[in-house]
């Protein structure tokens, strides 16, 4: 029987730096799929459409999870936000790793599915440094900021649901951390 890809959940407080590790594993390891989820939030300035995120109105959201399309959703900062079970299941079966970026809520679901899933959670250093990067970023108004700053605490709170934490305090440091997960499963050392 072919292998089944493995599934990579990953999770973190708004801010802590998921996208920026998972743009640096995915330069490692390009034969990771990256798993574009649907949103009904509103593109940042930088985001388009079928890359960062499928964005959709929350009208053909509900839709979708009506028709069993998703495989996890969950309503996160005011937005809905899923994973399509098709175009997931359609990638694992083809024996190729996927990698999603998804919030706690939907980690549990997949996980419940699946517990197969190999779960890691991003820690910032601290709060101060996760409002400092916030802000640096500057894709998000004062009121979004302190909306994320909020749900982080309740988010970090549920580190412990996960296999792996990893602190993305110096950045070369959590990306090497990050690999080294990934090596482990794929070597059959950590899964
Ligand atoms: P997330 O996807 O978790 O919301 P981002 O990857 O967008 O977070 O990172 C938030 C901001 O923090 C970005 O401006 C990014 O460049 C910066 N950043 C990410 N990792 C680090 C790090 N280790 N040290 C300092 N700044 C970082
Ligand atoms: P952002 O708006 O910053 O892109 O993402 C906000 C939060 O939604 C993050 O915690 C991110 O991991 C989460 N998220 C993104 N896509 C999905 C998804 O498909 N499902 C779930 N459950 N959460 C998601």
């Amino acid at each position: 029987m072919k292998r089944r890809g493995n599934i990579y959940i990953v999770s973190a407080p708004s801010g802590a730096g998921k996208s920026t590790l998972c743009r640096e594993l995915l330069k490692i390891y390009p034969d990771i799929t990256y798993s574009i989820s649907h949103t009904t939030r509103r593109p940042r300035a930088v985001e388009q459409d079928g890359v960062d995120y499928h964005f959709i109105a929350k009208e053909a959201f509900q839709e979708r999870i009506e028709q069993g399309l998703m495989a996890e959703w969950a309503e996160v900062h005011g937005n809905y936000y899923g994973t399509s079970l098709e175009t997931l299941e359609a990638t694992v079966s083809k024996g190729i790793d996927v990698l999603l970026d998804i919030d706690v809520q939907g980690a549990r679901q997949m996980c419940e599915a699946l517990p197969s899933c190999v779960t890691i959670f991003i820690m910032p250093p601290s709060e101060e440094e996760l409002l400092a990067r916030l802000e640096k970023r500057g894709t998000d108004t004062p009121e979004t900021i302190k909306k994320r700053m909020k749900n982080a605490v309740g988010e970090m709170n549920q580190r412990d649901f996960y296999r792996y934490v990893i602190i993305n305090d110096g950045l070369e440091e959590a990306v090497a951390a990050f690999v080294a997960v990934v090596k482990g499963c794929r070597d059959g050392v950590a899964s």
